[in-house]
């Protein structure tokens, strides 16, 4: 990784003692601050009005308590979080997360990232995250609703249409969203269907969406290839997770003819050289809501590893799409080793430092999350779009309008890089274009 020039460093040692132990904000503070130099040379303006600074500092953050009582009646308590990051391209915009190592430094370094993602995009969308630590495995879907309405009692004072718009995450997907719709309908007493995304069809929400993180990935993927006049047919591929974004990558990457072998969650991975049974991983994932190691006593041919490495699993492109920091220096040079020319990275921050620095050097095709997997973000504001004018769209029109946003976030990100002389590095490309459209808002809102 670069050197932080002085003042950076000055800027980047401050955020550090200002939120001790957030470790997971500082990495992603680093990331972004180490390709902002460039930037501060040729606009002036952004370090006379102190961007930076101003942007390292979410505009409010909300810590709450959730009480929820449990099938045998006894009363639990969680922690709440939301972040109000930053607003300048528009109202608050980023999931909820539930896991229990959810804390204030990973919903800070979700909602930093989210701001130059959401800006990337080109819609008008300011960053946000929100979460709580309670870990919705083995709950009953009366647990989840319950926990859902008292999370929700709190947040609702926070949110509006055109205030905070949250989303889904992990552990939290269209049914949580449902519970936490219906809490804030009763307390407010107003159908504001823009108020939240990722909701059913039929009742505001927007076809494509629940595909629209995974598929956006692809997109994003098949742009890079296709700058290296090579293409995602006959590819083998690998997908770490096996939740909303992993089985949507999984699915438009069959579509477009390449072929994946792996998959996995928490406790082990599934490898499978037929190709994996996309079917069967949607019916155990989703409906059922079953461990991947069941996936195996459908398939003799199949393999399941308890607590096996994904990336050993050899692979022409990489689609990290469970969590942060599961690729590290050492399993990015695993990877580079085995062939691989490419990595999607459909979930937030899923390479250490050290692993990008590994792809970087070995200069393949590396796509990080804050573009790769912007279509979900990108297909909320469409959803916003339709809440607004009443409308809904059909799945082809809105699946078009992904591809179209996907294309233009790879086309922004791979111009930046080239104009600030770094040729095919997405991640400064990224960081830098998403950062200039949110400074000059700010510029342009004058001190606030
Ligand atoms: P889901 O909850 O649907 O699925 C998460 C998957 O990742 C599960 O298979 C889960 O396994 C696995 N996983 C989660 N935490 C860990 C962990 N600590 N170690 C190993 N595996 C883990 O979440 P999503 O698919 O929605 O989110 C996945 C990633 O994509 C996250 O980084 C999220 O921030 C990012 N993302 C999601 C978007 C969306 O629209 N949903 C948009 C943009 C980014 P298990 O069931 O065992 O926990």
């Amino acid at each position: 990784m670069a050197v932080l020039g002085e003042k950076i460093e000055a800027i980047y040692q401050q955020v550090k003692a200002r939120n001790p132990g957030e470790e997971e904000f500082h990495q992603a503070v680093k990331e972004v601050l180490e390709s902002l130099g460039p930037v501060l040379v040729k606009y002036p303006d952004f370090a006379e009005q102190r961007i930076i600074e101003r942007i390292c500092e979410p505009e409010r953050q909300i810590i709450f308590r959730v009480p929820w009582q449990d099938d045998k009646g006894q009363v639990q308590i969680n922690r709440g979080f939301r972040v109000e990051f930053n607003s300048a391209l528009g109202p608050y915009k980023g999931g909820i997360r539930f896991h229990p190592s959810v804390y204030l430094g990973i919903i800070k370094f979700l909602g930093f990232e989210q701001i130059f993602k959401n800006a990337l995009t080109g819609m008008p969308i300011g960053g946000g995250k929100g979460g709580s630590d309670f870990d919705p495995k083995g709950k009953s879907s009366n647990e989840i609703m319950r926990f859902c309405q008292s999370f929700m009692t709190e947040l609702a004072r926070h949110l509006g249409e055109h205030t905070d718009v949250p989303a889904g995450d992990i552990g939290v997907g269209g049914r949580e969203i449902g519970y936490m719709f219906g809490q804030y309908k009763r307390i407010t007493n107003r159908y504001e269907s823009g108020v939240l995304t990722g909701k059913g069809i039929g009742w505001g929400g927007s076809l494509v969406r629940t595909e629209a993180t995974g598929y956006g990935t692809v997109f994003f993927v098949r742009e890079m290839l296709k700058a290296r006049k090579n293409s995602l047919e006959g590819k083998t591929c690998v997908v770490s997770g096996s939740g909303n974004v992993a089985i949507y990558t999984i699915e438009k990457l069959n579509q477009l003819g390449a072929k994946v072998i792996a998959c996995s969650d928490s406790n082990g991975i599934i490898v499978h050289e037929k190709g994996i049974d996309l079917a069967l991983v949607k019916t155990l994932k989703e409906v059922e809501r079953r461990r991947i190691a069941d996936y195996a006593s459908y398939h003799k041919d199949a393999k399941y590893i308890a607590g096996g490495n994904i990336w050993e699993v050899p692979c022409e492109i990489a689609f990290p799409s469970a969590t942060q920091n599961e690729i590290n220096g050492k399993d990015a040079k695993t990877l580079v080793k085995n062939g691989c020319i490419a990595v999607g990275e459909g979930a937030n921050m899923p390479t250490t430092p050290e692993g990008v620095k590994v792809f970087l050097d070995a200069k393949i095709a590396y796509g990080p999350g804050k573009a790769a997997n912007a279509g979900g973000v990108a297909t909320s504001a469409l959803e916003m779009q339709q809440n607004a004018s009443r409308d809904s769209w059909s799945f082809e029109f809105t699946e078009k309008k992904l591809d179209e946003i996907m294309t233009g976030i790879h086309a922004t990100a791979w111009e930046t890089a080239e104009e600030f002389g770094a040729s095919g590095n997405y991640v400064l490309g990224a960081n830098i274009g998403g950062f200039i459209k949110v400074a000059r808002a700010m510029v342009a809102h004058g001190l606030i």
